[in-house]
Order: C-alpha cells, then sequence, then structure tokens
C-alpha cells in the first residue's frame, strides 16, 4: 500500500472559485493566473477547471508551452515578458502576449524578425518598485513601442502592492489613470485582492482582471476576510491518515526536542505527512487539523514523514482515520489553508506553492 498521503484537486471548486471573481468584475475579461504550476496544483491538473478563462497569465516560457500543448489556442499572456531575445521567437511561434516592463525588452523587440507583429502589455511601474516604466517615462515608452513594426496592439497594465491591505490602491490607480488617460489600449490592473476588494471601483474593473490566489481558493486578504466570507472554495485539499497511536503520562514529551510536554494523560496520533511533503515545519502546536472532519490541534515538532495530533476528544479517532491537513474533508467539514498559513506565520500562496513532489495527487470533478 502506498504511504497513505494524498492531495485532491478539485475541478469544480477551480470553475466556481473563477465565476466567483467573474462575479465582482463582470464587464472584464479574465485571465487565469497559473504561474509556479498553477500555484503548485499543476497546470494540466486545474486545466479543466479553468478553461473557461478568457486566458492564462504565467511567466515561465516552458509553462506556456504546456498550455499551448493542453490545446489551449486563446491568449496567453507572459507576465514578466521575455528574458533573453530568442523568447521571441517562441512568443512569435506560440502567439504568447507579453509584458514590456524595461528598455531592454523594447531593445530585443526592435531587432526581433518576425512575420506577425506582437500584442504586449505595457507596464507601469505605479508603486510597486519591481517591475514597470515609472509615470514620467511610461509615455516615452508607449510611443517607442508604438513605432515597432514588431508591435501590434499594446495594453497598459500595472500591479498593486497594497490590495489587500488599509492602504489600498488609491494613490497606484490615481497615477496609473494620470499617466494613461488619453492613451488607447486595454488596460489591467486588478489581482485578486483588488477584484475582491475594490469591485466597487469603476476604474479597477478594467479590461482584464488578474485573479490568482482566489482562483484556488484561498482569501487574500486573511485576516480580515476569509475564504468563506468571499465566497471560495478549496481547489486543493490535502489528507493523510494516522498511522499509529501513542498514549503518554503527564511529563511524557512527543517528537524531536520534546518541545511538547504532556500536563495530563493523552492519546496522540501518528499522521503520514511531515515537511518533505511541504508542511510546514515551523507549525507550532496547537496548529488546527480535522480528524475525519472534526477540528483538532497539532503537537510537537513537525519531522519530516511525520507530524502528531492531539486525540484525546477524539475517542473514535485511531489508526487509519482520515487527517485533513488543509481543504476538504470527505465529511464536508473545511480546514482553510489560510488558517494553517497563519500558524506558520505565512501566507496560503507559500503553501500550496510548495506541495512536494512526492505527495500523489488526483483530480476529483
Ligand atoms: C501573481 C500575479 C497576479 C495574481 O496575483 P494574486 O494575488 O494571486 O491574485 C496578478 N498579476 C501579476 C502581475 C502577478 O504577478
Amino acid at each position: 500500500m502506498p504511504r497513505p498521503l494524498l492531495a485532491t484537486i478539485h475541478i469544480a471548486a477551480l470553475r466556481h472559485n473563477l465565476a466567483r471573481a467573474r462575479q465582482a468584475a463582470p464587464d472584464a475579461q479574465a485571465w487565469a493566473v497559473v504561474k509556479a504550476n498553477a500555484y503548485g496544483h499543476g497546470i494540466e491538473r486545474v486545466f479543466e477547471g479553468l478553461r473557461g478563462a478568457d486566458g492564462f497569465a504565467l511567466l515561465d516560457l516552458s509553462e506556456a508551452e504546456r498550455v499551448r500543448a493542453l490545446g489551449w489556442r486563446g491568449p496567453i499572456l507572459l507576465l514578466e515578458g521575455a528574458f533573453e531575445a530568442r523568447d521571441l521567437e517562441l512568443c512569435s511561434r506560440l502567439h504568447l502576449w507579453h509584458t514590456v516592463h524595461c528598455d531592454e525588452q523594447i531593445d530585443m523587440l526592435a531587432l526581433h524578425k518576425t512575420h506577425e507583429p506582437h500584442r504586449v502589455f505595457l507596464k507601469m511601474n505605479s508603486g510597486m518598485n519591481r517591475l514597470g516604466f515609472s509615470p514620467q517615462r511610461y509615455r516615452s515608452a508607449w510611443t517607442r513601442l508604438n513605432a515597432l513594426p514588431q508591435v501590434d496592439e499594446i495594453s497598459l497594465i500595472t500591479h498593486f502592492s497594497d490590495a489587500d491591505g488599509p492602504k489600498g490602491i488609491a494613490a497606484q490607480m490615481a497615477l496609473f489613470e494620470e499617466a494613461t488617460r488619453d492613451l488607447p489600449g486595454e488596460r489591467s490592473v486588478s489581482n485578486s485582492a483588488a477584484t475582491l476588494r475594490h469591485a466597487h471601483d469603476a476604474a479597477v474593473k478594467a479590461d482584464w482582471i488578474r485573479p490568482g490566489i482566489a482562483v484556488y481558493g484561498s482569501a487574500p486578504d486573511f485576516p480580515e476576510h476569509t475564504a468563506a466570507h468571499w465566497g471560495l472554495q478549496p481547489a486543493m485539499s490535502l489528507n493523510a491518515k494516522i498511522i499509529a497511536v501513542q498514549h503518554i503520562e503527564v511529563g511524557d514529551s512527543v517528537g524531536y526536542g520534546s518541545s511538547f510536554v504532556a500536563d495530563k494523560p493523552q492519546r496522540i496520533g501518528v499522521v503520514a505527512c511531515g515537511y518533505a511533503d511541504g508542511y510546514p515545519r515551523i507549525c507550532p502546536t496547537g496548529t488546527p487539523v480535522l480528524v475525519d472532519g472534526v477540528r483538532g490541534r497539532t503537537v510537537g515538532r513537525v519531522s519530516m514523514d511525520m507530524l502528531t495530533v492531539d486525540l484525546t476528544n477524539l475517542p473514535y479517532a485511531g489508526v487509519g482515520s482520515t487527517v485533513t491537513l488543509w481543504g476538504k474533508a470527505s465529511e464536508g467539514t473545511v480546514l482553510s489553508i489560510d488558517e494553517v498559513a497563519q500558524a506558520a506565520g505565512t501566507v496560503g500562496y507559500e503553501l500550496m506553492c510548495a506541495l512536494a513532489q512526492r505527495v500523489p495527487v488526483v483530480v476529483e470533478d
């Protein structure tokens, strides 16, 4: 028997979450962001659930090839554009739309030989200070691009630093609007947080939304809002089984470093999931789990292949019981990946992206 640990990708949840994002911006087209191997879910596995999107956004050229290999003929956007000149050959061959965020990328385009001109997304750095032309330099970049025979259509794109928090998007949006006011072209500004939190803002709806995390069922602004608040469903569940039970007495410890010491007699379940599976080692005693669908907690340190949970108040649980590390239990109860991420001091994004290669994955409708 294989080790009892399994990740499940929920196609219906992906479909539902994409519909939720669309509902927030009903007039916009939607990129499904599938970078980082669809946030750890697997591009090939999520494709069926997300093929209702208007396009796929990603940044690895090999991932763009995988989306084309799935038979997708619609738009694909490279969020970071070309890294070197020969990437543009692939853009021509696979009809990839690509971001242009720096002068060097315009230089490459100017030297590129192509029969069909490209559609590009000109990126403005409106305050994130990672990629893009400053508002002052944006127009000259647009003019330079517009003069190139290699360029067909120019769309306008920027990215928010604080769409999920109190600072919000107003300042960046004002800069973007001011610098693009009389420029033609479609616009794309909103990630998941902007799409869900600022849906009332007419300017934000723009022409193309770019939801990533929401599509995978995690709240972009947890803990202010939960996935349930936004009507999102987990697209990934990680379930393991209890493979051993220990009865411990007052003063006994559990696991490496004896970080947990019992102050009463306890039953401890040993679960077939550890940090080599992508479960964060840093999760402390008390991190939530579901045991046969009932909420419980971890105790002691997470080891490479196992972790331990408290079964003292779960008398029916034992060897063979299912422990949901995140996502949906077969009983229907849900443990949001955001809660586990919070216990680890991080965000749902990091946990889903870190699902380890050795974990078997099934796709379920
Ligand atoms: C990753 C990414 C997104 C999606 O962000 P989420 O927070 O996952 O919705 C959107 N736009 C760009 C440019 C990105 O890199």
